[in-house]
């Protein structure tokens, strides 16, 4: 069942959102190579309690952190060790706050580095995609409509798309109705209708769109070990248009490229 959500909790997520975009200045502000990726968990938590959030991820069904933090060949729900990042590496931060009862979600992929020029455009293009997805996240249209305008764009490029991590709807759980896929047929699936909010969050991987999981019980990884990009935005569906509510305004502020 979907929860649509009143513009007062849709203020709610914003204001949670702002402190979640900053979380990400702040870690993006620390992120080159030697770094180990605890640091940056570290660094995301206190920010978000020092700010009045929780953060969404740690103890979530028993997850260890504050982030995910997925490198290279991982897709999504790595967590942070004391691995240093190294020169060339690709580093995914997905995080999310929770905030006066409701939650934010959004994530980015980081090159480190100097990254080759395939993997710059595997990153280009995945940003790309989820703003294709946004761009149909409108009242009237089918959440079919999002995942296939990720899924055409990624697919252009010969890129897999990964079909068993979804979006998601999200506002006092962090996982809610409807799953938002990043593949989908124009003109099915649910029509989207005003106070939808849901997290959009194409994983693009750069070879098949095949994936494992490691026997860490959590870290999803590229079968073929090729790397993988994931960017996520929490949106609202306003009768005006559609409004995002995360943002990456703090990341690209703090990490050029
Ligand atoms: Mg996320
Ligand atoms: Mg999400």
């Amino acid at each position: 069942m979907i929860r649509y959500k009143t513009s007062e909790e849709i203020d709610l997520i914003k204001e949670g959102a702002q402190i979640l975009g900053k979380a990400h200045g702040e870690v993006a502000k620390l992120i080159k190579p030697g770094v180990t990726t605890r640091t940056l968990d570290t660094l995301a938590e206190e920010f978000i309690r020092d700010h009045g959030g929780v953060p969404s991820f740690k103890n979530y069904n028993g997850f260890p952190a504050s982030l995910c933090i997925s490198l290279n060949e991982n897709v999504v729900h790595g967590f942070p060790s004391d691995k240093e990042l190294e020169e060339g590496d690709i580093l995914s931060v997905d995080c999310g706050v929770f905030y006066k009862g409701y939650h934010s979600d959004s994530a980015y992929t980081y090159p480190v580095g100097k990254v080759s020029d395939e993997v710059m455009t595997l990153l280009r293009v995945t940003k790309e995609s989820l703003y294709k997805g946004i761009e149909q996240a409108v009242a009237g249209r089918r959440i079919g409509d999002i995942g296939f305008a990720v899924q055409q764009h990624a697919e252009e490029f010969g890129y897999g798309v990964v079909r068993e991590l979804v979006g998601h709807g999200l506002g006092r759980d962090l996982h809610e109705d409807p799953e938002v896929p990043n593949y989908g047929k124009r003109g099915k699936g649910s029509v989207i209708k005003e106070g939808l909010v849901i997290a959009i969050e194409p994983m693009i991987n750069l070879g098949t769109r095949n994936v494992v999981q490691e026997a860490d019980g959590w870290t999803i990884r590229t079968a073929d070990r090729q790397p993988s990009a994931h960017f996520e935005h929490t949106v609202a569906v306003l009768k005006e248009g559609t409004e995002i509510l995360t943002t990456h305004k703090y990341i690209e502020e703090n990490f050029k490229f």
